[in-house]
């Protein structure tokens, strides 16, 4: 660091050190210094919900005070005084935030829901106070425009983007006038996707499918006629059966019930989440607004459409790319799609019905589809889960880390962690040095965000000192009685354990200097890859023979149900793939629509019929309940980077197979050293091209998901 390039104002100077003062008397403990091992740990255990809003308010001081001395400063800007400053800022804001996450996740009880809602508008607000910052956004700027003549290493010059095009993509260029305009669009459309999930979570409640008779819960499985039981005993409608319209209810109904009736009623209420026309939870007008102001905005940020702005940064960097991945996939996948529906008849008629056999509906699918599976693959769960347990397969992940790059993991106690059954290990590298802790949270707690997640307490880094990491996996399986083995499924042993390690060993294996740049800090069609080529390492022999071992016999998985487990990885596939896409295809040509007034139904009619997507697979998510587009922008003309990631790694893993198989040392060695340690100190294409030898080809994703490969 060149210290005369620090001609920062005495006050502005003063002003820090005063905050800095004001932190260090605190008795907040979000506030104090993380302490203890592994150079520090969040203080979990100290933490009162009350605490949260004075210190995010102290914090933020802080900060407000050392980007006051970084524009006050009359030196020329250079990166040292200006990136670097800002790079070093914030440090105690970003821990008191990271256990605000972790408490947003687990600790939803009602007092910490009723401070987050106080304290959405409070940090929305703080980060357009930073991205508006005209004074701090022209030092950037110059520092920017010079990267290339000011002796920058490469990670500078790629630290120095980033900075430069978050401001940039925020809006930091425009006009006074337009930065007005901007700042209310985007208060606006925080307002409407509050009201779209809101309208879609009224219509939830109230559209539930009641089933009157014993009889119409035919061909459920138990589990799910008492969850419909205890549903209706919640609505006060007792001695009867509700189906909630939501995926974890309305699946199993429209996939076992046996009556083809009530399999329509459900679909059509699952269709007609939020499409009331003219009723008080109609999206119809919310989505119009939206889809207008998010045109209105790209285009002051001088973007022709939201999806160019959108990609324009991610590794598709225009809509014409994603369009042309989804276009590959989508023919080979509807034709498949034609495949599976012949079976899905051909059943139909052996059975009877005949209906369903002449004409097979969208809410024939899923029954059909199931019966299918039972009959070609002939997996039975019951027959799978005792092999797939909880403690031998997370042996399995770390085992994995180590045969490909090295890690080891070794049980640790002491650590304070938000709840008691959360574990701890520490983590090292091939050369025995410390490299983090990983904390995994296995289980459901009522108070406790459902799904699986990866989540980063601590980035790896080099800068202002060196940091290790710290990464938490969050799971929701369900406890077992003490001394009991937890038994999974299999997408829990793949999507829950495998994919969401790979985001952890991601942050692992991080090598850069700055932590902004480090692990997965990284485009969003690009991050899912690190992680989905782990769960391609579960699937392999040497995993199912070593780890699938039976909880009462200690006998491995029977060679034959290992391989039935592999031939099933095709099922299905034309209909998934179809409707991911058509749904990805969907979002990305209404952003591209611009301003222009939409008819939904009509636009949803006609892209449908373009596309050729078969009426069977009409089970996309309709616009009106598209939550991942509407209710939020991180998905929005992005809901194509789920494809763009799994192409990429169907296109990684051949590298494995075309050498020595997936435990190849110097393939592993390439994915570390290319992908898995730069974090984002290369661009994501460069990564890619630098492992692959190439840019990415659709051939084996075609080929992983059992469609025809064009010649
Ligand atoms: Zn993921």
């Amino acid at each position: 660091m060149d210290r005369r390039s620090f001609l920062a104002s005495g006050a502005a100077l003063a002003a820090v050190a005063s905050a800095r003062a004001a932190l260090a008397a605190s008795d907040n403990p979000l506030l104090v210094a993380w302490a203890g091992a592994y150079g520090g740990l969040p203080p979990f255990d100290k933490v009162r919900l009350p605490d949260f809003e004075p210190a995010y308010r102290e914090a933020m001081a802080l900060q407000r005070a050392e980007l006051k001395a970084i524009t006050d400063n009359r030196a020329t800007p250079t990166f040292e005084n200006t990136i670097l400053a800002y790079e070093r800022s914030g440090q105690a804001l970003g821990n008191v935030g990271t256990i605000y996450g972790v408490h947003t996740s687990v600790v939803i009880t009602p007092e910490m829901q009723a401070i987050e809602e106080r304290l959405a508008p409070v940090l929305a607000a703080y980060a357009d106070e930073q991205t508006q910052n005209t004074a701090l956004f022209a030092r950037i700027d110059a520092v920017y425009q010079a990267r290339e003549t000011a002796g920058l290493t490469p990670e500078q010059q790629r630290l120095a983007w980033v900075y430069h095009n978050n401001f940039v993509q925020s809006g930091a260029r425009l006009n006074a006038a337009d930065k007005t305009r901007l700042a209310a669009i985007n208060l606006r459309l925080a307002d409407l996707y509050t009201a779209f999930s809101k309208n879609l979570l009224s219509d939830e409640n109230g559209d539930v499918l009641v089933l009157d008779k014993a009889q119409d819960t035919a061909g459920l499985p138990a589990s799910v006629v008492a969850a419909a039981r205890a549903a209706a005993e919640r609505r006060k409608l007792p001695g009867r059966w509700v189906i909630e319209n939501n995926g974890s209810a309305m699946n199993p109904m429209l996939t076992f019930s046996i009556r083809r009736d009530l399999r329509q009623k459900a679909w059509e209420m699952r269709m007609g989440l939020g499409d009331h026309t003219g009723g008080p939870t109609d999206n119809k007008p919310v989505i119009r607004e939206i889809l207008k102001l998010r045109a209105e905005r790209s285009k002051l940020l001088g973007y022709p459409t939201f999806a160019h702005w959108r990609v324009a940064d991610r590794m598709a960097r225009t809509p014409e790319n994603a369009i042309a991945l989804m276009e590959a996939l989508l023919k080979p996948a509807i034709a498949r799609m034609g495949e599976e529906v012949a079976d899905m008849k051909a059943i139909a008629a052996r059975e009877g019905d005949k209906a369903a056999a002449a004409d097979l509906q969208p809410w024939d699918y899923r029954h059909y589809a199931e019966k299918v599976r039972k009959a070609k693959y002939d997996i039975d769960e019951a027959e799978l889960k005792p092999y797939l347990q909880l403690d031998r397969m997370k042996e399995a992940m770390f085992w994995v880390a180590g045969q490909v790059y090295g890690l080891s993991f070794k049980r640790i106690k002491g650590v304070p962690v938000p709840h008691p059954d959360i574990e701890t290990w520490e983590v090292r590298g091939p050369d025995g040095r410390h490299r983090g802790v990983w904390y995994f949270d296995a289980f459901a707690r009522p108070e406790k965000q459902s799904g699986a997640w990866c989540s980063e307490y601590r980035s790896q880094g080099r800068f202002p000192e060196a940091s290790t990491v710290l990464v938490s996996n969050n799971c929701n399986f369900t406890k077992p009685p003490a001394g009991q083995p937890c038994l999974l499924s299999w997408s829990d042993v793949t999507v829950a354990l495998f994919h969401e390690f790979g985001h952890a060993i991601h942050a692992l294996n991080s090598d850069v200097t700055y932590r902004t740049l480090a692990g997965a800090n990284v485009t969003w069609d690009y991050v899912e890859f690190p992680s989905q080529i782990m769960e391609r390492w579960a699937l392999t022999p040497e995993v199912l023979s070593r780890f699938a071992l039976h909880a009462t016999t200690g006998k491995p998985m029977p060679k034959a149900l290992a391989d039935k487990l592999r031939a099933a990885k095709t099922f299905n596939q034309g209909f998934l793939t179809a409707r991911q896409l058509s749904a990805a295809m969907l979002d990305m040509k209404l952003h591209l629509a611009g301003d222009a007034d939409i008819d939904l139904d009509a636009f949803y009619q006609a892209e449908v019929k373009r596309i050729g997507l078969p009426k069977e697979a009409e089970l996309a998510p309709r616009l009106t309940w598209f939550s991942h587009v509407f209710s939020g922008e991180s998905y929005a003309a992005g809901y194509y980077s789920y494809a763009w990631a799994e192409t990429l790694t169907a296109d990684a893993w051949e590298v494995f197979l075309e050498a020595g198989g997936p435990y190849d040392k110097a393939v592993g060695k390439r994915l570390h050293d290319t992908v898995m340690s730069v974090g984002n100190t290369v661009s994501a294409d460069e990564a890619f091209r630098n492992f692959r030898g190439r840019d990415v080809r659709v051939a084996a994703i075609l080929r992983d998901r059992g469609f025809p490969v064009p010649a």
